[in-house]
């Protein structure tokens, strides 16, 4: 049985005691954050590490990030913490910014996925970083979905895929922002992002000079630096194709699916290209046109929309990958298997 636990009432900050003693034990607690929630266990116990890779079905080879409730804790589990690193940790966190850095000992190879580095973020939810404090030790926590699938943003997708296979799952709600972190690394005074997330290319690159890991723009030639980038990921119930590019031409594309009676078409669009398609369709509106941030909000609960509306093959409009719109379509690419169509005029 996986009990479901509202942070909305006054029993959490007891509750949130016995949680965190789950947690070193070695039980698993599913918990909230401001980018999707997560499957958490104790970072420091490789047996936890385990169970997490079991509930999820994830390769051992795709390691976990660690969790902590405040930065200063992250000199316990890194050799070295740079400048930089310092700089990044004291502007964007808590928030959804991870930092691959050196691993200690004390953390085990199954949490690092056999890395020699390990990476760490502290997220901004409070329910999250209390269930922390209160355990006493790093929270590893990925992304509480089965491998493959699309991440879960609320306590009921959760539950969809984790019922029965973990301890405890606590509720605080729909996530803010609803993509994963942006993961980074420095290297010789350089961010290089090895996930777009919602921490933008563009606000890093205040910072200090930021560059994207090469395998992220091209695939296939090189090996990712974020081990998890070369799974399959997100995927819907359905195929899906992504259309980005002129308005006109995608506007058009994605209409002429509408006439065509060959199989049961579903849409993931903006509002506006909804209003261009018949009412009986099955569509799911991601937000106003111009509101990527709202893209990135809806994207997985769109995707998984589509589990509980069958459908043949979904259509989806994308973004241009500026700003959190690099995340988005980071994100789209993987759940579509690489058919993102460019249309031009
Ligand atoms: P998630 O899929 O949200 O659980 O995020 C975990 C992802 O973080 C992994 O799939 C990797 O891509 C990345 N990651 C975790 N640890 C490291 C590391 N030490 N070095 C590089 N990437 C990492
Ligand atoms: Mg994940």
């Amino acid at each position: 049985m996986t009990r479901k636990i509202e942070v909305n009432n006054a029993y959490y900050e007891k509750e949130v005691q016995h949680l965190g003693e789950i947690i070193r034990r070695g039980g698993l607690v599913a918990f909230p954050t401001e980018t999707v929630y997560g499957l958490g266990g104790n970072a420091l116990d490789g047996e936890a590490a385990k169970k997490i890779y079991a509930a999820k079905g994830r390769p051992s080879d795709n390691p976990l990030i660690v969790h902590v409730a405040e930065s200063k804790q992250v000199k316990n589990y890194v050799k070295r913490i740079s400048p930089l690193e310092e700089k990044l940790m004291e502007l964007f966190w808590p928030g959804p910014l991870t930092i691959v850095f050196p691993k200690k000992e004390n953390i085990p190879y199954e949490t690092s996925g056999h890395l020699e580095t390990v990476a760490i973020r502290c997220p901004a939810h409070p329910a999250t970083r209390a269930l922390i404090q209160a355990a006493g030790v790093p929270i590893a926590g990925p992304s509480a979905n089965i491998s493959t699938r699309p991440s879960p943003t609320t306590a009921e997708a959760v539950m969809h895929d984790m019922d029965g296979k973990i301890d405890a799952v606590i509720d605080g709600g729909p996530c803010l922002i609803g993509l994963e972190s942006t993961i980074v690394a420095v290297e010789n005074g350089k961010i290089i992002i090895y996930r777009p997330g919602g921490i933008t290319k563009e606000m890093l690159s205040d910072i200090a000079p930021t560059e994207i890991d090469k395998a992220l723009i091209t695939p296939t030639d090189e090996h990712p630096k974020a081990p998890g980038m070369k799974y399959r990921h997100y995927a819907p119930s359905a195929p899906l194709t992504v259309y980005v590019g002129d308005k006109n031409q995608v506007e058009k594309t994605i209409s002429a699916f509408s006439k065509k009676k060959d199989k049961k078409y579903g849409y993931f669009v903006s509002k506006e290209m909804a209003e261009l398609l018949p009412k009986e369709e099955t569509i799911f509106i991601w937000g106003e046109r111009e509101d990527k941030k709202a893209l990135a909000h809806n994207l997985f609960q769109g995707l998984l929309f589509f589990n509980s509306h069958p459908v043949d093959e979904i259509i989806g409009e994308g973004t241009d990958a500026t700003g959190i719109g690099l995340a988005v379509m980071n994100r789209l690419t993987k759940a579509s298997g690489f058919h993102v169509v460019e249309l031009n005029k």
